[in-house]
């Protein structure tokens, strides 16, 4: 229907708010919007931010004649939200099943940067005053002398007076005032600063990246290498190609970026400035200018974790996503999206490459390289003939250390001599506090979580007991809590707190670092740490798995995961494929510089595929026989699977939920459902959670399935049904 040209004045015009909507709601404007244009429109009373959407498949029927319709209350002062990426929003919101207005948020999420930047009013130095001035505005004057323009607090506080001084030199002329904007514009990298001489590899992989970056054309591809290869110096080369010969911006994707100042301080060297950052340490302001920037253009590069996918970049030349393996790669919460694949969508619709690195290579992209649709570029070897660390394992079973103790005596020995020979030595143990579970020698019990089915965790140094699902924490009791008998509560198992003190014990001269997400709370706890590791100031570091990412300790030789075992349990998928990455990280942070690395595995299993493929350096066996196996069960990434977790506070009616699913599931060809299973964390948050996994066939339309049956099963008042594509996590 045509109702443009009736009596109201005005044209219907689509607005997609951040709010979970599925479709682009209908405004009046007076003028013709051009798609992309941010607006603030009326909505149940409040005004928000939206964004004016291109047609959109509506329905007739429910149109509001134009005369009904509210109007569109103000056009925002913000560059347009491109076409590339209204597209990738529609795309992320059909692939992952969410409310397209929900994916939007993602991007609207600074409303700050949406208004006129900010300005403030600064002071410098103006005519000469002849009449006689007071004490105190001649030591304002004083201080103005230089020329320099300041905030009228700045010079106040300079001359020791107060700011109304400063205010009324102002207007009696003898200081000039300019409005200049808060938000000062980024510093521009440079490209041409000389990096590293590359050897003959990196140089075809750099020289292959750099056509792709002129060609201007998608094309992903992998950039393989062990850890230390200089991937991260080819890459730059790519980096600083995007920056000569476009006027676009690039993205630099990393896992954990609060905590890779290494990193950056490589980045700085290489480009003579600091990179634009994206996480979630960031303060408002600096989200503000930095969105601003990037929706400007005048970020050129920006370095984030996952949510900097949906900064609103005028437009892409290159997108560079870093150990693309990592798991964390995966948002598990809100829209559920793996911001390694929504990389690769992104750079086809800005028709720009993509370079994914690792020297792990997620199964599924190393089966995306064999079908030939990405590039593979591979550097063999270590940097400066840097060795790989000689990797051996040892076995717990016989040569164990005592009960109670979790060094065996072959890695103290190996410590020992490490930093007698003033090496650094790194444990690692991916289990945070003192121990994982609190038992009662008296009667039995476990100390659980009241909200999850899992056990508290002991943290000694805080004598607490906390949950690390939900946060729920009591102090360190002291009879058990079921029985009541005291002094019968013992800790079990090994946390890094424990190893800790196993290690004070042992090497009671050594100089110890603990480095978990309890004690490195802040990018500038990580920076301190990270110091003081490479001054030299520490023995021997005790680490999670944030030890693991990409860092560079030349004098680090000596690294012991203490117990090699413990990823592989619980049934996961990728449980074989995770604990071979995080075991080669780990074991890729010792020996990086001129002095050789031994890494020591403490197993129980050292017959196992993950162990043995790590002792022998034999990743393409690896993986050769987990992609049979994969293969052999249609699983990633022959087959294709979605998980559906209902939850909720009252088990009746997660059941009921889960009957009415289990009812409406359709036999089609090419899928399967199984389940509902109590999930593995059966309950999270007080709320309990059964899960059902589809799996279909590579080329099945899972999506259209998974919403047929949606449909079908309808709504279940006190459940909810989330919806996993592509599930990393199976807790
Ligand atoms: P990766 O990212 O593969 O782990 P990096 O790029 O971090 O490897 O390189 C490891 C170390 O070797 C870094 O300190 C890096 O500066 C250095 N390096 C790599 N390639 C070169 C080169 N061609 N010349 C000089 N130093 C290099
Ligand atoms: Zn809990």
């Amino acid at each position: 229907m045509n109702d443009n040209s009736i009596s109201v004045a005005g044209y219907r015009t689509k607005v997609l708010l951040p709010v979970p909507l599925a479709a682009p709601l209908d405004y009046l404007s007076p003028l013709p919007l051009a798609a992309g244009t941010f607006v603030k429109v009326p909505l149940t009373g409040r005004l928000v931010n939206g964004i004016v959407w291109d047609e959109f498949p509506g329905r007739d029927d429910k149109e509001l004649p134009l005369g009904r319709l509210k109007t569109i209350e103000e056009i925002l002062p913000v560059p347009r939200l491109t076409a590339p990426h209204r597209r990738f929003v529609e795309w992320v919101a059909n692939y992952t099943l969410s409310p397209l207005g929900a994916v939007l948020k993602m991007t609207l999420n600074v409303p700050a940067a949406l208004c006129e930047p900010p300005t403030r009013r600064l002071y410098h130095k103006g005519e000469e005053i002849t009449a006689r001035l007071t004490e105190a505005r001649r030591s304002v004057l004083a201080v103005a002398e230089d020329g320099e323009a300041r905030t009228a607090k700045e010079l106040a506080a300079a001359a020791g007076v107060s700011d109304a001084v400063v205010r009324g030199l102002g207007q009696v002329g003898a200081l000039i005032t300019t409005e200049v904007e808060v938000d000062q514009p980024f510093e521009q990298p440079d490209p041409n600063r000389t990096g590293p001489k590359l050897t003959p590899y990196q140089c075809e992989a750099a020289d292959a990246m750099c056509r792709d970056v002129r060609a201007q054309a998608f094309q992903p591809s992998l950039l393989e290498g062990v850890t230390g290869s200089g991937k991260t110096e080819v890459y730059f080369e790519a980096i600083a190609e995007a920056l000569r010969v476009t006027d676009q911006q690039i993205l630099v994707l990393l896992p954990e970026i609060a905590l890779t100042s290494q990193w950056l301080k490589r980045f700085s060297d290489r480009f003579g400035v600091e990179p634009v950052e994206w996480h979630s340490d960031l303060s408002m302001a600096q989200r503000r200018r930095a969105w601003r920037a990037v929706a400007e253009g005048q970020a050129r590069i920006v370095v984030g974790a996952r949510s900097a996918l949906f900064l609103p970049f005028k437009g892409l030349a290159l997108i560079v996503v870093d150990e693309e393996h990592d798991a964390s790669f995966k948002q598990e919460e809100g829209v559920l999206y793996n911001a390694r694949d929504m990389a690769v969508v992104r750079a086809s619709l800005e028709d720009a490459p993509i370079i994914l690195a690792s020297a792990t290579p997620s199964l599924e992209t190393v089966d995306n390289v064999a079908r030939g649709k990405y590039a593979r570029h591979f550097l063999p070897h270590r940097h400066g003939g840097a060795d790989l660390p000689e990797i051996e394992a040892i076995d717990m079973r016989t040569d164990g250390p005592p009960s109670g103790r979790w060094i065996s005596p072959i890695l103290e020995d190996a410590l020992r001599a490490a930093l007698d020979r003033d090496e650094q030595g790194l444990l690692f143990l991916n289990r945070r506090g003192y121990a994982p579970l609190t038992l009662c020698r008296a009667c039995g019990e476990r100390i659980d979580c009241p909200n999850c089915s899992a056990w508290l965790v002991e943290h000694r140094y805080r004598r607490e007991l906390q949950c690390h699902h939900c946060g729920y924490t009591i102090p360190s009791p002291e009879k058990c809590p079921a029985c009541g008998v005291k002094g019968k509560l013992v800790p079990s198992g090994p946390g890094v707190e424990r190893l800790e003190e196993e290690i004070r014990i042992l090497f009671p001269e050594a100089r110890l670092l603990v480095m978990t997400s309890d004690t490195v709370t802040s990018p500038r706890t990580a920076r301190q740490f990270i110091a003081k590791i490479e001054s030299l100031e520490v023995d021997i570091i005790i680490g999670t798995q944030i030890v693991t990412k990409g860092y560079h300790f030349p004098r680090l030789t000596c690294v012991g995961v203490v117990d090699a075992d413990l990823g592989l349990g619980g049934g996961d998928l990728r449980a074989g494929e995770r604990t071979f990455q995080q075991l080669e990280q780990v074991a890729g942070r010792a020996g990086r510089s001129k002095r050789p690395g031994h890494v020591y595995m403490q197993t129980f299993m050292p017959e196992h595929p993950v162990a043995q493929a790590l002792l022998s350096g034999d990743r393409e066996a690896f993986v050769r026989e987990e992609m049979a196996a994969r293969k052999r069960y249609d699983m990633p990434p022959f087959g294709r699977l979605a998980a559906l977790i209902v939850s909720g506070p009252k088990h009746e009616r997660v059941r009921q939920a889960c009957n009415k699913l289990r009812q409406t599931i359709q036999n089609v060809d090419g899928f399967e459902v199984l389940g509902p299973v109590p999930a593995p964390l059966a309950r999270l948050k007080g709320q309990f959670r059964y899960r059902f996994l589809v799996k279909a066939k590579k080329t099945a339309l899972l999506q259209d399935y998974l919403r047929r049956w949606l449909v079908r099963c309808g709504s279940v008042k006190g459940a909810r049904i989330k919806v996993d594509i592509d599930p990393q996590s199976f807790a």
